[in-house]
């Protein structure tokens, strides 16, 4: 099963691919993820991108599309994958159509996570992660157990990033709004989207993105 994870920035896609990754041994393929180790390796990707992150902007549409092929060519056939921040534009969107052909894939399901505007800059700013594991946390939603020590991997190094703060998100969210959420009506019209409420728990969010993956 391959399906995308589509919001705006904060919606929740990056903890909810995390979970279908338990539950169903999904693989998640972020762009935004990428393309920061390709920042911090300083690869020629990263150097392309990395003004562009730093003031919300979106990446060349051929930098990302290319990325995503590469990476699907290291999984298997039947690894499932869940696109996270991918595709962001209608070009992106064309290009998947083509990447997944070219590989005998397809799309299952497009996941809409719809959320309030105003819980987005709170989510975005309280956001930081395992700078070991990976792990996301939220200063108000999602603290570690112990204060300063990650739940998963025992480690201490927390990371925020460069582009979590208000300005920045104010460009990314109208970035979302002009380019993004135009592409839906392509997958409406396959019938393939289901809308999920994103203003829940994240443990609601994932119970209702489950329901709708069993259809
Ligand atoms: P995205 O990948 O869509 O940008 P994230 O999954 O990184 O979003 O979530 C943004 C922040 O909000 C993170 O700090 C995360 O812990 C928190 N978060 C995610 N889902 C929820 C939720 N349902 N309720 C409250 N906070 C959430
Ligand atoms: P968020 O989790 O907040 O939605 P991402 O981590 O997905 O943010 O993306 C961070 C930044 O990386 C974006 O603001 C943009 O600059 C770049 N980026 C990520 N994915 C794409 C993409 N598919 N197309 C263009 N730019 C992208
Ligand atoms: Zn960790």
């Amino acid at each position: 099963m391959d399906i995308i994870l589509l919001g705006p920035p904060g919606a929740g896609k990056g903890t909810q691919a995390a979970l279908l990754e338990d539950k169903y041994g999904m693989v998640q393929l972020s762009t935004g993820d990428m393309l920061r180790a390709a920042v911090k390796a300083g690869t020629e990707v990263g150097l392309k991108a990395k003004a562009l992150m730093e003031a919300g902007e979106l990446v060349p549409d051929e930098v990302v599309s290319g990325i995503i092929g590469e990476k699907l060519d290291d999984l298997g056939p039947e690894q499932g994958v869940i696109f996270d921040g991918y595709p962001r534009t209608a070009a992106q969107a064309v290009s998947l159509d083509e990447i997944l052909a070219a590989r005998g894939r397809k799309l299952d399901h497009v996941i809409e996570l719809v959320v309030d505007e105003d819980a987005l800059v709170e989510r975005i700013t309280g956001r930081f992660t395992c700078g070991n594991c990976g792990e996301g946390y939220h200063d108000t939603f999602k603290k570690p157990a112990k204060d300063n020590v990650c739940d998963v991997c025992g480690a201490s190094d927390f990371k925020r990033r460069p582009d979590d703060n208000e300005e920045t998100v104010r460009t990314r969210m109208s970035e979302y709004r002009a380019k993004t959420q135009p592409i839906l009506p392509i997958y409406e019209e396959r019938g393939i989207v289901t809308k999920v409420d994103g203003m829940g728990s994240m443990d609601e969010v994932s119970k209702a993105i489950a329901a709708a993956l069993a259809t």
